[in-house]
C-alpha cells in the first residue's frame, strides 16, 4: 500500500514535469493603433501589453517591443477599453418586431432564453465586452443563468451584472389591461411595505448582482408617471439591499421619483425624463450617475409613427431633450445606458450617438461608456479603463471615434478577459 502512494506520488511528480506550465505559456500580446483611449484621455504613441487576462503595461511605441510578444498593430484605428452597457434588457427586442405584452406574457423562457444568447453574442462582437441587465421581464432568474453559461464558456457574450426580476409597486406594472379576474403574469416582482425586506433577500438568494426597483411608472389618473414606493420603502429597500454588499439602482422619470430615490440611496437613476437642473444638482451632490436611456424614447417614438428630421419632435422627444441638456447643465455624472432591448441588441452604440446629438462632447461619450459606467458597477479597480493590472478587455475600432461618435460602429478587434473574440 506504501509503496502504491509512492508509486502515485512520483506519477504525479513526473507529470507535472513535463505538462505545459500554463503561466509559462500564456501568450505575450503588444496591443498598438494609431490612438489608444485610456478610459480618460486619448493618446498617441502608445502601447497596450497583455498577459493572460490582465493588462501588463502601457509602453511607449519608441520602447523596443519584449521578443516573443505577438504583435497586433492596427492601422488608421482607435484601441479603447471593452464598452459597457450601462441599461440593457437582453432578454427584450425590438417591440416594432413583437411588442412587450407578447413577448412578456406568450414567449416561454425557454425561447427567450435562446434569443438572449444571440443577443449577448451581437452586443459582445458590436465591442461592449461588459453588460448590466435592468431586468428579464417575465423571464424570472434566467439572466443568472445566461451570466453562468458565458462564464464557463458554453456561449460567447459580455461579462453581465443581473437584476433578476426586478421589483414594482402592486398595481403599478405591466401588462394592464386585461380582465382582474385572471391572473396575469407581471414583467416584474410586486411587493409592498415590510414583505419588501423578504423580496430583496429571496432576490439576492436567487442570483440578483443589484437589487432594480422601479420608483415610479405611468399609472397616474391620466396614465402620467407617478411615485409607486414611499420615501420610507425605498430606505428599507436600500438598507437591506446595501447591507448584503449590493445596490439599489431605480426606474424614476418623474422629479418625485428621482428625488426619493436619490435620498434613499439609489446609485442610478435610469431614464429621468422630467430631470431638471435642481434635480440633476441633487444627483450629483448624492454622487448619483444618471442613465439617460434616449434611444429608448427615440426608438420607441418611431414604432409608434414619428418620423424623425421630417416631422416635428413630439412631446416626449422635446422633454428628453430638455432634461438630457438640464443634465449636463447640472453637473451631474452621467452614464451610458440605452435601455437596449427596445432596439437591437450590438446596436448599442446608438445611444452614444444621441448623447453627441443632444449636445454632449464625444470625449464625455467615451468616458460615460467606460470608465464612468465601471463606476456605476462598481468595478472601477478592474474595467472601465487601459490600466496596468487592470482585465484585459480591449476593443479596436476603425478612425477616431473622437471625431466622430459613429467610428464606434466599425469595430475591427474584440478581447475580454484576455480572449479575442474578434
Ligand atoms: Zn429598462
Amino acid at each position: 500500500m506504501k509503496n502504491l502512494f509512492k508509486f502515485a506520488f512520483c506519477l504525479i511528480l513526473y507529470a507535472s514535469c513535463f505538462s505545459p506550465n500554463i503561466s509559462l505559456a500564456q501568450d505575450v500580446f503588444y496591443l498598438t493603433a494609431d490612438r489608444l483611449f485610456d478610459g480618460e484621455k486619448m493618446w498617441t504613441g502608445k502601447a497596450v501589453l497583455v498577459k493572460g487576462n490582465k493588462i501588463m503595461a502601457i509602453v511607449e511605441k519608441s520602447s523596443p517591443i519584449p521578443s516573443g510578444a505577438k504583435v497586433l498593430d492596427f492601422k488608421n484605428a482607435t484601441l479603447l477599453p471593452g464598452l459597457i452597457e450601462g441599461h440593457a434588457h437582453l432578454f427584450l427586442y425590438p417591440y416594432n418586431i413583437t411588442d412587450w405584452d407578447t413577448q412578456v406574457l406568450k414567449e416561454t423562457d425557454a425561447l427567450r432564453t435562446i434569443r438572449a444568447s444571440v443577443h449577448a453574442k451581437n452586443t459582445l462582437m458590436a465591442g461592449f465586452t461588459s453588460v448590466r441587465d435592468l431586468g428579464t421581464e417575465g423571464a424570472g432568474y434566467a439572466d443568472v443563468s445566461l451570466k453562468k453559461a458565458i462564464l464557463d464558456k458554453i456561449i460567447e457574450g459580455p461579462r453581465m451584472m443581473v437584476a433578476g426580476r426586478a421589483i414594482v409597486s402592486t398595481g403599478s406594472y405591466g401588462p394592464k389591461g386585461y380582465d382582474n379576474d385572471q391572473k396575469i403574469m407581471l414583467g416584474a416582482e410586486p411587493a409592498d411595505g415590510n414583505e419588501l425586506v423578504r423580496v430583496v433577500r429571496d432576490q439576492i438568494w436567487q442570483g440578483a448582482d443589484f437589487i432594480k426597483i422601479y420608483a415610479d411608472y405611468r399609472w397616474g389618473l391620466m396614465g402620467e408617471d407617478r411615485p409607486t414606493f414611499t420615501l420610507d420603502e425605498l430606505k428599507l429597500i436600500n438598507e437591506v439591499t446595501t447591507s448584503s454588499g449590493r445596490v439599489m439602482v431605480c426606474h424614476a422619470k418623474s422629479k418625485e421619483a428621482i428625488r426619493r430615490s436619490v435620498l434613499a440611496g439609489a446609485v442610478t437613476i435610469e431614464h429621468g425624463d422630467f430631470l431638471d437642473e435642481e434635480i440633476g444638482k441633487l444627483m450629483k451632490e448624492h454622487q448619483v450617475i444618471f442613465m439617460p436611456t434616449i434611444a429608448a424614447v427615440d426608438k420607441i417614438t418611431q414604432y409608434r409613427g414619428w418620423k424623425k428630421s421630417i416631422d416635428p419632435d413630439p412631446e416626449n422627444v422635446v422633454r428628453k431633450k430638455l432634461s438630457f441638456k438640464a443634465a449636463l447643465a447640472s453637473g451631474v455624472t452621467i452614464g451610458m445606458g440605452g435601455d437596449v432591448g427596445v432596439f437591437p441588441h450590438g446596436d448599442n452604440v446608438m445611444e452614444m450617438e444621441l448623447m453627441a446629438e443632444y449636445g454632449m462632447p464625444n470625449l464625455d461619450i467615451l468616458k460615460a461608456a467606460t470608465s464612468v459606467n465601471a463606476r456605476a458597477m462598481n468595478w472601477q479597480d478592474k474595467l472601465g479603463h487601459i490600466k496596468e493590472g487592470f482585465l484585459a478587455d480591449l476593443v479596436v475600432v476603425k478612425g477616431n471615434p473622437l471625431e466622430n461618435i459613429s467610428q464606434i460602429r466599425e469595430v475591427k478587434f474584440v478581447m475580454k478577459d484576455g480572449v479575442i473574440y474578434k
